[in-house]
C-alpha cells in the first residue's frame, strides 16, 4: 500500500517537496472495519491551509501525518455489517491506495444514479457547500444578479448554476478567456470577466449593470475589492474561501471596506461542517437538478497517487477546470 505523508512546511506556494510517497504494508480490517480501495481523491485548496500555522477554522497537519483528502472506491473485504464487498463508497480516507475504516467513515453511493467521480465533485461535498452557501447565506431572488468568484472551479460552477435556477442574473470571474468561455459555454453563466486581463475593473462594472445583489467569494483578496464597489443595498456575501490568500505571505488589506457599511451588505463566513443538518436537502436538491440535466460538471483528472502532490500545486496555480481528482487505479 501506498500512502502520501506530510514532509514539510511550506512558505507561500508548496512545493513537491513538502510530501512524500511511502509504502507501507497493507492495512488489515479488523472488527467492525472495511478495507476500501480508493479509486479517486480529491485534492482540495483548504489542504494549504492544514499545512502551516496560521488563524484558521481547520486543525494543522503535523508532519509525517498521512494528507487528509476524500475519496471515492470500492470495499474490498468488510467485517462492517451492511457494507460488502464491492460496494460503492465514499470517506475522507486519505491520499493512499488502500484504507481501512469504520462505519462513520463511510457513506454508499449509488453508481447508476451518477458516475463514482461526481460524488466527490457537484453530488458531493462540493456541490453541498455551494448550495449552503447560495441558499441558506445569499438567498439569491430571481431578478436579482450573483457574482461568483473561482467561477470555472468545482464550487463556482455549481454556485453559478443553481443561482441561474433560482431565475438570477449570473455573471462569473475567473482567470483567463479560455475559463471564461467555459463558465459561459457549458456552466450556463449570463456573463463572465477575466481578472487577469488589464482592463478587469471596467470589464466587471459593464458586466453587473444592475449592481450585485449577492456575490459568492471563494477568493477574496483584490477581486474582492474590486467587486465591493459594485455591490447593492443590502447585498449579501457568502464567504466561501479566501483561496488568493492561502499562500499569501503578507495578508491583503480590503481599501474598500466601507462600502459594507456604506450598503448595509451581510458578509457571512461559512464552514460546510457547520451545517450538517442542511446537507440531506441539498444533497436531494443537487441529485434533482443533476437527474433534470440541469448540473453540469467537468472534472480536471491527474492519473497517480505519486502525482497527487503536482495536481494539488497545479491546482492553486488555477490548472484545473471544474474538480480536481487524482486517479489513484489505473485502468
Ligand atoms: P477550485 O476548483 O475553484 O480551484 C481553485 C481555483 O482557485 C483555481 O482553479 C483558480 O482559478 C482559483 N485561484 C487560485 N488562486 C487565485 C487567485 N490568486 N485569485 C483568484 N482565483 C484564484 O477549488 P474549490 O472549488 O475546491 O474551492 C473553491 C473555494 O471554496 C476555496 O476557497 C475553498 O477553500 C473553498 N471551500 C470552502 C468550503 C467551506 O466549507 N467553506 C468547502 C469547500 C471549498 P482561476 O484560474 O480562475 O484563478
Amino acid at each position: 500500500n501506498r500512502r502520501i505523508i506530510y514532509a514539510k512546511r511550506p512558505t507561500g506556494m508548496p512545493t513537491v517537496d513538502c510530501f512524500q510517497l511511502v509504502t507501507v504494508p497493507m492495512p488489515q480490517p479488523g472488527p467492525g472495519q472495511a478495507l476500501v480501495r480508493n479509486d479517486y481523491l480529491s485534492v482540495d485548496p483548504y489542504i494549504r491551509m492544514r499545512m502551516e500555522e496560521k488563524d484558521s477554522y481547520t486543525s494543522v497537519m503535523k508532519v509525517g501525518e498521512t494528507l487528509v483528502g476524500r475519496t471515492v472506491g470500492q470495499i474490498v473485504a468488510s467485517q462492517i455489517a451492511g457494507f460488502e464487498a464491492g460496494d460503492w463508497v465514499v470517506g475522507r480516507l486519505g491520499w493512499q491506495d488502500y484504507s481501512v475504516a469504520e462505519a462513520a467513515d463511510l457513506q454508499k453511493i449509488d453508481i447508476d444514479a451518477a458516475p463514482a467521480t461526481a460524488y466527490l465533485g457537484s453530488l458531493g461535498s462540493t456541490g453541498i457547500t455551494a448550495w449552503v452557501g447560495l441558499m441558506e447565506f445569499g438567498k439569491p431572488k430571481p431578478g436579482e444578479t450573483v457574482l461568483v468568484s473561482a467561477a470555472s472551479g468545482a464550487v463556482g460552477s455549481v454556485v453559478g448554476q443553481l443561482a441561474r435556477q433560482q431565475g438570477c442574473r449570473v455573471v462569473g470571474i475567473a482567470g483567463g478567456p479560455a475559463k471564461c468561455a467555459v463558465v459561459r459555454e457549458e456552466f450556463n453563466f449570463d456573463d463572465c470577466v477575466d481578472y487577469k486581463a488589464d482592463t478587469f475593473a471596467a470589464d466587471l462594472a459593464r458586466a453587473v449593470p444592475q449592481g450585485v445583489d449577492v456575490y459568492f467569494d471563494n477568493v477574496g483578496g483584490p477581486i474582492l475589492d474590486a467587486v465591493l464597489p459594485l455591490l447593492n443595498n443590502f447585498a449579501r456575501i457568502p464567504l466561501c474561501g479566501l483561496v488568493s490568500q492561502y499562500n499569501a505571505t503578507e495578508p491583503y488589506g480590503i481599501k474598500n471596506f466601507r462600502e459594507l457599511f456604506n450598503h448595509r451588505v451581510t458578509l457571512r463566513g461559512f464552514v460546510l461542517s457547520d451545517h450538517k443538518d442542511l446537507w440531506p436537502l441539498a444533497s436531494k436538491s443537487l441529485a434533482q437538478a443533476y437527474a433534470a440535466g440541469q448540473l453540469k460538471y467537468r472534472e480536471s483528472i491527474t492519473d497517480g497517487l505519486e502525482n497527487a502532490p503536482r495536481a494539488f500545486i497545479d491546482m492553486l496555480h488555477g490548472s484545473n477546470v471544474g474538480k480536481q481528482l487524482v486517479r489513484l487505479r489505473a485502468g
